[in-house]
This record gives structure tokens, sequence and C-alpha cells, in this order.
């Protein structure tokens, strides 16, 4: 016989977003590469299904990319934390912004990590969301921008890393230059058909690109919508 309060907590589906659901999706991340272990603390702390719409809150703390309307996606668990251990690069950023803020899933992991975090979405309807979603989980060191993220945010420049979290056809210019001296540009870049994601460094004598490897994401596109 199933007890009854545990048929309600399932019908809840507490027990797939349980803290247990949670430290199974960092044992998977860490056994695929992912080794900043304040990458992985960040992961338990998020809690993602409530980044997604209800209907899917028991896949979230599943490693793959989720719909969340618009025809957007919430990056799958492996490639936000491969994304945020680049962006740290074994040191401390004080200030990152990132294009795309999309559920504001991957701004909400940086707000753990950085302290202070700015986010730019084209998407009016989405960027709602995530702000709403910022607010009931107090995550007060984010700070949104409705605008086309390819002009970045000149106002709050320079930052010490940006991060794109939609595929580009080329480096967006206005980003490099509000990189700080050192800082890194992490970003998924089309080349030959398929998407790369590339890190670029500034130094003081111009900028070094690096391959991590190839990804899948949706496009960044220009404008507002
Ligand atoms: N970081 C997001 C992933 C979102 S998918 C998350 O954690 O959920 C990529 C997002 O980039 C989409 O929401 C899309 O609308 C947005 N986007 C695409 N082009 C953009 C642009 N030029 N400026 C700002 N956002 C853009």
């Amino acid at each position: 016989m199933i007890h009854k309060s545990k048929l309600r907590s399932e019908n809840r589906g507490i027990g797939m977003t349980s803290q247990g659901t949670r430290d199974r999706l960092v044992q998977t991340l860490r056994s695929e590469g992912i080794r900043d272990e304040r990458v992985l603390n960040a992961i338990t702390r998020v809690p993602r299904h409530e980044f997604v719409d209800e209907a899917l809150s028991s896949r979230a703390y599943e490693n793959t990319a989720l719909p969340i309307g618009l025809s957007q996606t919430i990056s799958q668990p492996w490639i936000v934390a491969r994304m945020t251990e680049a962006i740290l690069d074994g040191g401390k950023p004080e200030k990152v912004l990132e294009v795309g803020t999309g559920s504001g899933y991957q701004a909400a992991i940086l707000s753990h990590l950085v302290p202070k975090v700015f986010t730019v979405e084209r998407i009016d309807e989405l960027l709602k969301l995530a702000r709403r979603r910022f607010h009931r989980l107090r995550l007060n060191n984010i700070f949104v921008r409705y605008a086309d993220g390819q002009l970045g945010w000149p106002g709050q420049a320079p930052f010490d890393g940006i991060m794109i979290t939609a595929a580009a056809q080329a480096i967006p210019t206005d980003l490099l230059e509000q990189l700080a001296i050192g800082g890194l540009l992490v970003m998924p870049i089309e080349r030959d058909g398929q998407q790369r994601l590339i890190t670029v460094r500034r130094t003081e004598d111009g900028f070094e690109e690096k391959d991590l490897g190839g990804v899948v994401f949706v496009p960044l596109l220009s404008g507002l919508a």
C-alpha cells in the first residue's frame, strides 16, 4: 500500500526536485569533467526547477536543455557548468555580463560566484519571467536590461567576463571593446557549418582565442522582440 502523504508529495513533484536529485546531477557533471568545486556548489544551490515551466519541473535535474517558450531553451546543465568554469578560469571576476538571459538560470548560477552580474535579453516576455525569478530567490546582485546584447552594456563596462549564451556568426566587436584588460569572453560561434565554444582573452597587446569544443545553441539574433 502506498502511504497517503508519499502519494501527495509525489504528485507535487517534490521527489523529483529534491536535494538528492540535485546531488545526482552534480555527480553526473563531475564525472563528465567539471572540476571547479565552486561551480558544482552553485549548481547544488540553484533550484533549476524554478526556471522551467511547472509541467517540466520533474525533468529539471536531467542533464538536458529544455524548452522555455518563444523557441528558446534553458541550456543543458553541463554547458552552463562548463561556461561558468571557463569564465571563472580559476580566478575571481568582479563583474560579469551575460548576453541572452533566457530563463535566468545561468545568471542565477553566476550570482553565487560573482559579486555583480549584468544580463541582457532581447525577448521582453522572457526577461519579465526571469526578473520575477531573481526577485523570488532574492538574487539581488543580478541587474537586467531589455536590449540587443550584441551592443553590450556600455554604461557598466568594462567587464572582467562576458558570456554569450546564443550562437553568433562573428565575435561582436562592441563586446570585445567592453572587456577589461585580462578579461575573458566565452561564446558559441558558427564556423564551417558547426558551432564551437570559444574563449577570447583581452591582453595588453590584443586578443587571444581558444577553442573549447563543439556545442549546440539557439542563434544570437539582432533587434528586440
Ligand atoms: N542563458 C539562458 C539560455 C537562453 S537561450 C538560460 O540560462 O536559460 C539564449 C537566449 O539568448 C534566448 O533567450 C534569446 O532570446 C537570447 N538572445 C538571442 N539573441 C540575443 C541578443 N542579440 N541580445 C540578447 N539576447 C539574445
